[in-house]
């Protein structure tokens, strides 16, 4: 028989394995490990769930203007209306965008201000989303946008022979002209998407609120699987809810003002640090800080990383923890080995953690 300083001995070595320490330090210190990695590879992540989530993704989709492409429009044709001065078509346009934040108005007002054209007296300013913006320039109501614009204020659109974003502008009830913008694809997007298909992304969809024909040759050169084109704001919400019914996990990319709905709705909603409006790097769970698409698939490798050193802490400190309960149970395991199957497992997960970081 046994005395009770044994069985009191067995008893303190049970109690001393079965703390949890071990097992509830590694899933944080996990994340923040992983968390700490994406940093260093320019990418915030902004909690441990959004790193779980991350590895769940099957799905990508991204905005076109300053996410795939540059962003950063040039004007590539001014094409006045009938009895209308480039002149007067001009001093519209940089009064209009002055105020916008959209990088196609930024073009516009560097392209008038470069022909020395500045901006007028501008009062009421109203931003359309999707469609362009609405101002008093010298008291008189005027707007620039694209034809869903010139649609809604009754004006028949006319036919533009270049490729390219177009902005209609329109002032006091008469159609002045157009210009043409056009965006260039940022270098590393065809790679970017490839990576992903290699991460294992299922699908890639682009979601803009450009023109078809614009849309839809940008799509082709980067190689996404499908593209919806000339949506609203509230649209480019609906594809991300029509894609979360069918996926596992989505990763909504945008960068704009119109784009941060999208993103709090995403499982993962993923903002460009650099061209990215303040708002939606604000409503983004991660951050990419250089723009680059390419980090969008290293994210997900980190992610990946991330939750088999979790998971490799788990099972050790379960394991070990198992083992020795076992062995103090029928007298083999000693006091030490209890102490190492606490402390000791739990020192081992927090480095195992670390190594993610190195
Ligand atoms: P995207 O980022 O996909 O272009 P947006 O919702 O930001 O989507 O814009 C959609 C469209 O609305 C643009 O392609 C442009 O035609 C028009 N638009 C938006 N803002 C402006 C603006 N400030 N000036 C002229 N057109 C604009
Ligand atoms: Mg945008």
């Amino acid at each position: 028989g046994m005395n009770f300083g044994e069985w009191l001995y067995r008893a303190s070595i049970f109690l001393v394995v079965s703390c949890p320490c071990a097992l509830v330090i590694s899933v944080p210190l996990g994340y923040f490990g992983g968390i700490g990695k994406a940093s260093k590879f320019g990418i915030l992540v902004k909690g441990g769930n959004y790193m779980e989530a991350l590895t769940k993704v099957d799905t990508v989709l991204l905005d076109k203007t300053g996410t795939i492409t540059e962003g950063k429009f040039s004007v590539s044709n001014v094409q006045p209306a009938e009895g209308v001065s480039e002149a007067e078509l001009l001093d519209f346009a940089i009064s209009l965008e002055s105020l916008s934040n959209h990088p196609i108005a930024k073009s516009i007002v560097k392209y008038a201000s470069q022909k020395n054209f500045s901006v007028k007296n501008i009062l009421v300013y109203e931003e359309i989303a999707g469609k362009g913006v609405k101002g008093m320039v010298n008291d008189i109501v005027a707007y620039a946008g694209n034809d869903k614009l010139l649609k809604d204020l009754g004006i028949s659109i006319p036919e533009v022979p270049q490729i390219g974003s177009v902005v209609f502008v329109v002032a006091g009830g008469k159609y002045l002209g157009y210009l043409v913008v056009s965006d260039t694809i940022k270098e590393s997007s065809v790679e970017a998407m490839k990576r992903l298909k290699a991460a294992g992304i299922k699908e890639i969809i682009m979601l803009t609120g450009d023109k078809k024909e614009v849309g839809e040759a940008v799509a082709k050169a980067v190689g996404v699987d499908k593209a919806y084109t000339e949506l609203l704001p509230h649209e480019k919400v609906e594809q991300i809810e029509a894609a979360k019914q069918k996926a596992k996990g989505v990763i909504f990319v945008g960068d704009g003002l119109n784009d941060a709905p999208a993103l709090v709705l995403a499982d993962v909603g993923v903002a460009m640090g650099g061209m990215g409006a303040d708002l939606s790097i604000e409503a983004a769970d991660v951050v990419i800080m250089n723009d680059d698409l390419v980090k969008l698939s290293e994210a997900i490798g980190i992610a990946r990383g991330t939750q088999r050193i979790i998971v490799q802490n788990i099972v050790f400190a379960l394991g070990v923890k198992a083992v020795v309960l076992l062995l103090g149970a029928i007298g083999i395991a000693t006091m030490w080995e209890a102490v190492f199957a606490d402390v000791g497992v739990a020192l081992l997960a927090i480095m195992n953690s670390m190594r993610n970081n190195a």
